[in-house]
């Protein structure tokens, strides 16, 4: 198997220490990459310093073509795309479709903000003093960014890091996550492909201590962090003069309020919760792990939960039919297994579960869960949902406040009020109406609150962040 080449200031090449890319489901090879070298690195890093001026003047059409490219590319190579993602990481190749679908609309959006992201002519003459005098404010790159990416959306987190990047006019060097390199390194050809200026992107495999050492270059003043809170903690202490975004964790809940009742509720609450809590067997930062249900609908509601979840099909993340597939290594199902196992010793009952296969976890309904247990208090990041009693809305805003994440909340209403409320109380990014936690719009403002992150990502909220305000005031105009 050849190894798949990374991208140095633009141009492939390969480094060292080959390594070859398993697929979580049942071990086989799928790819095989190599590490870039100290001196690799040093060509991204030069190279980003010395395109960044160029890179801030690329005219709008320039850097929207470019982004345009890349997503129709994308759309002409989607299954190819679809089938590396789910070879890499084992999510189901219908849920790996829907990932390349967003990267696709994720560069179109991108191109079109470049289109019009321009800055804005303020009055200042709201004072006396400043009769007269006008300000220009324009968005000037901050510098080159480095992208780092997890491993559970391989490709579009990259795409969020890449496309307002070049939205912008900044370099970008991404490190994708070690699991999944190989949808990144596919990206990196899509984009060599564009006349974009050499060194405006890089895609560099490396190992974490590597990635932590590249955290403190000084030529790279703008860190783009989605992962693992520790991870992302340790960025922000090691880089505390740099603009740093971290999107990080969350143990995302729903609640189901009192007036979700009619069984059509309930049975569209279930399947929606069911499904969300599970797609990519739970890895996703926003995938439901927490539902509280008010206390007079709770009996209804969890069979009908139980029922959803017992009929979703696990297996071979290769068949289309497929709903859940493994997780990404042994490692993690142990982890997943283990805390299910302390739960239940603790005095929790699985009302739908079984036992691990492998990397593969089935799909687990807990309920007595204790609220210090890991499965609803940490970021389990596995097909496991912790369901509970709750007396009205208050006390379930309070649940879902009781966490040290904040990323975001679903809130199953039909009550304009209960909606603003919930909006008004929840500790959270993001809170949907009417449906799972787990929604995101690629356009809209994604981040998270408390040890969820800081800052946003969402096109236009990266673009804002990769820029700095830059204000011309005008005198007697
Ligand atoms: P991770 O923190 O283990 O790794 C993320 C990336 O950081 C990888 O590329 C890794 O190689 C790199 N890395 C590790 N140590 C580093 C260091 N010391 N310095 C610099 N880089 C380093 O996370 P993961 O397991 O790949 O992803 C899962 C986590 O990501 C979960 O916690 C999940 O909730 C979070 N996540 C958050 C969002 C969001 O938008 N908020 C989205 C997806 C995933």
């Amino acid at each position: 198997m050849e190894p798949r080449a990374f991208f140095v200031a633009g141009r492939p090449e390969h480094g060292e220490g080959e390594s070859t890319v398993h697929h979580p489901y049942d071990g086989r090879p799928v790819g095989r990459t190599s590490h870039a070298t100290p001196d690799q690195v040093e060509a991204a890093v030069a190279a980003a310093a010395d395109v960044a001026a160029e890179a801030a003047a690329l005219p709008a059409h320039a850097r929207a073509a470019a982004l345009d490219h890349v997503s129709r590319r994308l759309a002409e190579r989607a299954e190819e795309i679809a089938r590396l993602i789910t070879a890499e990481n084992g999510k189901p190749v219908k849920w790996a479709r829907a990932e390349v679908g967003r990267a696709v609309s994720t560069f179109r959006w991108a191109a079109e903000e470049a289109r019009r992201f321009s800055g804005e002519l303020q009055r200042l003459d709201t004072d006396p003093a400043a009769t007269g005098r006008t300000a220009l404010v324009r968005r000037v790159p901050k510098g080159p960014v480095l992208g780092i990416a997890p491993f559970n959306f391989p490709l579009n987190l990259v795409a969020h890091k890449v496309a307002p990047a070049i939205a912008v006019g900044a370099p970008i060097i991404v490190k994708p996550a070690p699991a999944t390199p190989l949808s990144a390194l596919l990206l990196g050809e899509l984009l060599a492909e564009t006349a974009l200026p050499a060194g405006m992107f890089s895609v560099l495999p490396l190992p974490n201590d590597r990635a932590a050492e590249l955290v403190t270059d000084p030529r790279l003043p703008v860190v783009s962090f989605t992962g693992s809170g520790p991870v992302g903690a340790a960025i922000r202490r090691a880089v505390p003069e740099k603009h740093v975004t971290l999107e990080l964790g969350g143990n995302a809940a729903a609640l189901i309020c009192e007036d979700w009742s009619s069984d059509e509720d309930l049975t569209l609450a279930a399947n929606r919760i069911a499904l969300f809590a599970n797609y990519q067997a739970g890895q996703s930062c926003i995938a439901v792990q927490r539902v509280y249900v008010h206390e007079w609908l709770y009996d209804g509601f969890l069979p009908r939960l139980v029922a959803a979840v017992g009929a979703l099909r696990t297996g071979d993340p290769s068949d289309d039919h497929t709903d859940v597939g493994p997780l990404i290594d042994e490692a993690a199902a142990q982890r997943v297994e283990q805390w299910v196992d302390e739960a239940v010793a603790a005095g929790a009952t699985i009302a739908v579960g079984g036992r691990r296969e492998g990397t593969s976890y089935p799909p687990t309904v807990l309920t007595g869960v204790p609220a210090d247990a890991k499965v609803c208090a940490e970021e389990v990041f596995g097909p496991v949902l912790v369901v509970a009693p709750v007396t009205d809305d208050r006390a379930g805003f309070a649940a879902i406040n009781d966490s040290a994440y904040g990323l975001q909340a679903g809130v199953f209403t039909h009550r304009l009020d209960v909606a603003f409320a919930a909006s008004r109380a929840l500790q959270v990014g993001g809170v949907i109406i009417g449906d799972v936690p787990s929604y995101r719009a690629d356009q809209m403002p994604y981040g998270g609150v408390k040890g969820s992150g800081v800052g946003r990502e969402g096109l236009r909220s990266a673009m804002e962040d990769y820029t700095d305000p830059r204000v011309l005031v005008f005198t007697a105009l």
